[in-house]
């Protein structure tokens, strides 16, 4: 009688993957970039998301000032009757 031991053991296959990728941002499978194939709207440039453009960045969002002192003079308006 013999009993064979079989050491089974499972390796989990290690899927090696891209985390804080540099042209998505996101995590995701090696070669699985979602910015692949992607053209970049602010350098024209494919294979990145316009939000990880390292380029121009001084045209990407422009900040706008949406508060602002107005210094209104009240000025007197002389009604002509
Ligand atoms: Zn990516
Ligand atoms: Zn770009």
């Amino acid at each position: 009688m013999d009993r064979k031991e079989e050491l089974t053991q499972k390796v989990d296959v290690l899927v090696p993957g891209i985390k804080n990728c540099k042209f998505c941002g996101g995590d995701h499978e090696v070669r699985k970039c979602p910015a692949y194939g992607v053209v970049c709207r602010n350098c024209i440039i494919r294979n990145h998301f316009a939000k990880m453009c390292s380029r121009g960045q001084g045209r990407a969002v422009p900040q706008r000032r949406n508060v602002r002192e107005v210094v209104q003079d009240h000025e007197k308006v002389d009604n002509l009757n």
